[in-house]
């Protein structure tokens, strides 16, 4: 069995959902982690997880969503969100994105550290986002004592170095398609502990790409598994059960 540790399958339609579930469980992929950006979306992932058994939810303020502070406000609902089931498993997404367009820095790292400590506060691990900001990202958790709370380090495209530092701080790496092509990223992938890896799809609709076929779903994490059992030489067997054994354990044995 594999699992998937981050998807936006809330902004499908609700009629697509069965198929791509279906195609999920067809290639192996029995769990799925569906990460909510704003409250709204938040509430619409704690929703699907209540309708469909494969799929579990993630509760969070993606930093480039951020309108306005993640003030007590902001808190109090999103801890009431993640109480209100079971099938929330993760505070996600949260972490720093410093693209030129992005929320401003300082209000983006108020709403991380925030998240952190909701995740603490209900006994959730926390998954984030890095674009361009490793540096920034890694000081935070290390402020926040993220190690308290456990995690992941979601769509990890960082160097060897980052990596290790965010693995010594007891978090998982979780890979995604971009180890299909990026030779720096498999480098890292083959030397990093196998115990250390999660696995996920980031998918989300993509209008962009010409043929619906090749949009991004939870069954691409099928791919992403034998790429990485190719790469480290070992059995594509191995690399699904560890995998899915480290979700299983960051976040303390809530999925299924
Ligand atoms: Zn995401």
């Amino acid at each position: 069995m594999l699992a998937d540790s981050h998807c936006h399958l809330d902004q499908f339609p609700d009629e697509d959902l069965p198929e791509i579930i279906g195609r999920a469980e067809e290639a192996g992929v029995a769990a799925m982690i569906v990460a909510g950006t704003t409250l709204e979306s938040s509430r619409r992932c704690v929703a699907l997880a209540e309708r469909h058994p494969s799929l579990y939810a993630g509760v969070g303020a993606h930093p480039t969503d951020l309108e306005s502070a993640f003030d007590d406000e902001a808190y109090a609902r999103f801890r009431e969100l993640a109480l209100s089931s079971p099938k929330v498993v993760v505070v996600s997404e949260t972490g720093l994105d410093y693209l030129e367009t992005s929320p401003d820095r300082n209000l983006q790292d108020a709403a991380f550290r925030q998240q952190i400590r909701l995740a603490r506060d209900i006994g959730l691990p926390v998954v984030f986002h890095s674009r361009e900001a490793h540096e920034d990202v890694l000081k935070v958790l290390m402020e926040e004592r993220v190690w308290e709370v456990g995690g992941i380090f979601h769509y990890f495209q960082g160097d060897q170095a980052t990596a290790v530092a965010a693995i010594e701080m007891g978090l998982c790496i979780s890979l995604a398609r971009p180890l299909l092509r990026l030779p720096e990223l498999q480098e890292v992938a083959r030397k990093i502990p196998l115990g250390s890896i999660v696995l996920e799809s980031d998918s989300f609709p993509q209008p962009f790409k010409k043929h619906r076929h090749n949009w991004t779903e939870p069954r691409h994490v099928a791919e992403v598994a034998e790429r990485l059992a190719e790469l480290r030489g070992i059995e594509v067997a191995e690399v699904m059960e560890t995998t899915t054994a480290n979700l299983r354990e960051v976040t303390k044995g809530r999925l299924g």
